[in-house]
């Protein structure tokens, strides 16, 4: 496979959180939501960020691979959305596939028919964000409609990969049961779904949308309590998921 020249805003080397084991998290430019707890509104846009060779972060994702190997890590490759910039995301993906690396993707799937299924083959996991249940819950929070992301997940089903779910509790916003109860049954009649991770709501990107200019429209939402948030994750038991 031939290089490319993907937009990338920046790269961590210690990420714990986007995947398995110690991660090497590549965080590409240019989404086609407009989520109104993005803590990084700095990736939305297309084609910004540092232009940055594939090949060149593969062979640094490559001195990695003794870490990887002890700890149970790999590459995860996040943004933004990865599936706005699909060869960069291919070339990234077959390259560690090649080395051996587990790789992960994190995305909303709202792109999931710019990949064919050879592709959305090379990774291991998926981390799918769904952001909303309810159709005009997930319209608000994120623009878009809900339809793609749920369908990506089923697609993910069919081709057997394995699917972590993320969902971000906002009170006021998405903690409706109604909106939960419903992620929680779709989940759980998939069979990929590994584990559900419910994050609670947080501001910490809310000075990047004032440095942007940008209006933040969850300024006096408030984060929510644990016990709250603790509530919401026993839904999704109670659903039979493993949910953190
Ligand atoms: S999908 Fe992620 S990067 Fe895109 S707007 Fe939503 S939170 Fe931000």
């Amino acid at each position: 496979m031939e290089d490319v020249i993907g937009y990338v805003h920046s790269v961590e080397t210690g990420g714990i959180v986007d995947g398995p084991g110690l991660r090497y998290v590549v965080f590409t430019t240019g989404c086609p939501l407009r989520c109104l707890y993005c803590h990084n509104p700095d990736t939305m846009k297309m084609k910004s960020g540092t232009e940055t060779s594939a090949y060149a972060l593969l062979k640094d994702i490559a001195t990695y691979r003794d870490y990887f190997k002890a700890g149970g890590g790999g590459l995860t490759i996040s943004g933004g959305e990865p599936m706005a910039q699909k060869e960069f995301l291919k070339v990234l993906m077959w390259g560690a596939r090649q080395m051996g690396v587990h790789v992960t993707v994190d995305t909303s799937g709202y792109m999931h028919k710019n990949l064919d299924d050879e592709t959305l083959k090379l990774a291991d996991l998926y981390l799918l964000d769904i952001k909303s249940f309810l159709p005009q819950t997930y319209k608000k929070v994120t623009g878009v409609e809900i339809e793609p992301t749920l369908q990506f997940a089923k697609r993910l089903e069919a081709l057997g990969i394995d699917v972590w779910i993320r969902f971000v509790l906002v009170p006021d916003l998405t903690d409706d049961l109604e909106n939960i109860e419903g992620v929680a049954k779709f989940c759980s009649e998939l069979s990929n779904v590994k584990r559900v991770d419910v994050l609670p709501f947080h501001k910490m990107g809310e000075h990047k949308w004032q440095e942007m200019g940008k209006k933040y429209e969850l300024s006096e939402t408030r984060q929510p309590e644990l016990e709250e948030t603790e509530a919401a994750r026993d839904i999704f038991r109670k659903y039979g998921l493993k949910t953190y």
